[in-house]
This record gives structure tokens, sequence and C-alpha cells, in this order.
């Protein structure tokens, strides 16, 4: 990884990544450049290039570092990510977000054509708007989507790799609720509920990323994580902004590092189902939350319910609230 780092550095020096993005700059002394800060609002320049050091300061954000560094904070993504955008190599997973992020735009331009949709959206109480647009919520109809991306000229190959058709060619969601997968500012993956029965639930291929819209509660003391995306959405809803998603009750190492990156508390909110696997794995991962140091509290919903059905039956705020005051350690 080092290696391919410094490689990567030595082939797009700083400044050279810098004007090809329109940074307008004056030289200042031998090895300096200065203009208007890309990372934050100003009108007078403060931001500084040196390109024998082939690194950058603001005296206004007080940000520095190096290409990839600058790359991590404009434009919000992990280092790992940001070397993987900057290696044309590997590139193609640019246009594989870009795929992804057309999918997801049309599939939220059908949910509103398609009663069908609305309806089961209401009947699993998710019903503001702004919420469902904020997430991204759309619908996949099936039969629809391959003609419109290849008619905006992506191959057939391309759509066939992200697993968005299958290999007779049809399209992979079929009558699905969908919501967006995001990491950073990139989608990575579309999570599809079945408004019929069979199959209930799908991802694409490749893996479900992180928590769910986790930059919004990464700096919270207290996080209420949920199994499902509808437990989320009705939370939301009903107005608790401290809620994450694992998308089952198996946390990936992403997932599991994430919660462990600040001091918090994580109220584990999973299905109480008859088998008692929800609340197998919440204690199960309450203690392994423990031995990194995190306070994990198990919230007990009444037999038989997940959020969803909680809220969905007539729950509310208030009570949603109690059951987290009662949360067992
Ligand atoms: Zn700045």
């Amino acid at each position: 990884m080092d290696e391919d780092v410094e490689r990567l550095k030595r082939r797009t020096p700083l400044l050279e990544y810098l004007r090809h993005n329109n940074w307008a700059a004056r030289p200042v002394g031998r090895f300096e450049y200065v203009g208007l800060c890309p990372l934050h609002k100003e009108s007078q320049p403060s931001f500084y290039v040196n390109v024998r050091k082939d690194v950058f300061y603001c005296h206004g954000c007080g940000q520095g570092g190096d290409l990839i560094r600058f790359v991590q904070l404009s434009r919000g993504l992990s280092f790992r990510q940001s070397v993987a955008s900057l290696d044309p190599e590997i590139a193609p997973e640019a246009d594989h977000s870009a795929v992804l992020e057309e999918a997801a735009a049309f599939y939220q331009q059908q949910l509103d054509r398609c009663p069908e949709a609305l309806d089961y959206l209401r009947r699993r109480g998710v019903h503001d708007p702004a919420l469902i647009r904020e997430l991204g919520i759309g619908y996949a109809p099936g039969g629809t989507l391959r003609r419109y991306l290849t008619a905006q000229g992506h191959p057939f190959d391309l759509l066939l790799r992200l697993g968005l058709i299958n290999t007779r060619g049809a399209d992979a969601l079929y009558q699905r609720i969908v919501f967006p997968l995001q990491q950073g500012e990139h989608i990575v993956n579309i999570y599809g509920r079945s408004i019929g029965t069979a199959f209930a639930h799908r991802f694409l291929p490749g893996g479900k990323g992180g928590l769910y819209a986790w930059e919004k509660v990464r700096n919270c003391s207290e996080v209420v994580l949920v199994e499902g995306l509808f437990d989320y959405a009705v939370l939301r809803q009903a107005g608790f902004s401290n809620v994450t998603c694992s998308l089952g009750t198996h946390l990936n190492d992403i997932q599991f590092r994430q919660l462990c990156e600040g001091e918090r508390t994580v109220y584990l909110t999973f299905d109480v189902d008859r088998n008692q696997s929800g609340q197998r794995a919440a204690e199960q991962l309450a203690h392994r939350l423990g031995v990194h140091g995190i306070s994990a509290r198990r919230v007990l919903l009444p037999e038989g319910h997940d959020p969803n059905s909680f809220f969905v039956q007539g729950g509310d705020l208030h009570q949603f609230q109690a059951l987290l005051e009662a949360a067992q350690l």
C-alpha cells in the first residue's frame, strides 16, 4: 500500500491535481503557491501549496497534508477510497458508483408512480415525504431499469457485473422498495425489500458497507442500533436522530470498528422473535462491545416486535423512550 501511495503521488503532484480541479493560484516565493481554500469558504486566499514538499496548508481552516489527505477532506472519503479514486487501475470503481447513483435516482422517480409501493411504505409506517426523499427511498418495479441505463450509455457488461441485471438481461430487483446504501458520498450498494412475500430482501452483490447513515451519528454519545432499514425509518420519523442500522444482526468489521471509534453507549434494539435469535445476537454483540470499552444496553421490545412493528401498531416516541430508559446492561 505505501509503495502504491508513493507511486500515485509521484504521478500526480498536488498542484497539478488542484489545477485540474480549477484551483486558481499565484506563486509566492520559489516553491509556494497561494489561492482561495477549496475546503472552506473565504474571500482572502490563505491556502498554500508547497511544490517541493508536495503538501498544502490552509491558515484559515488549519487543514493541511498531502494529495491523499486533500482528496479525503474535499470528497469526504476514507484513506483507502481516496487512493482508489486516484488510481486509474482501480478507477472503474468510480463508474460503478455513478451507475448505482443513476439506478437509485431512477428508482426514486418510480416511487410516486406506483401506488402499490406507496401503499406498502404506508403499511410499514413510513409516510413522511421529507424523510423518504432524504433517505433516497425508491421503488424497483422490475423490467424497466436495464432499458433506461443502457439508453444512458452504460454497457450491458457493467450492469451485469454490478448485479443490477441477471445473465438473461432481466432486472435483478423486481417489485421492491429500495434504499441506496452510501459510504462517504458514494452509493456502494442497493437494498431491496420485496413488497410481496417471496425472498423478502436482498442486496446487490458486494458488501453492505459501514453502518447506515453513520456520518449523522458518529459524534453522538448515545446511539440506537437497529437491524433493519424500516426500523431505522420509523425511528427517524418519530423524532430520534441518533439512530443507525447494521442491516442484519451480524456486524461486519467496518461496522464494528465504527461503533468502537469513540466513547459511547449503544442501545441494541434487535427484533424480539420467538426463537430468541435477535436477543442472542444482541447479547453477544453487547459482550464484544464491552471488551472494547463500549457500554452496550439491550432494549427489550414486547415479545414478537421489532421497532418497526412497535411504531406501526401505535407505539410513540415516549413509549420508546421509556424502553430505552429501561434497557438492560
Ligand atoms: Zn481552509
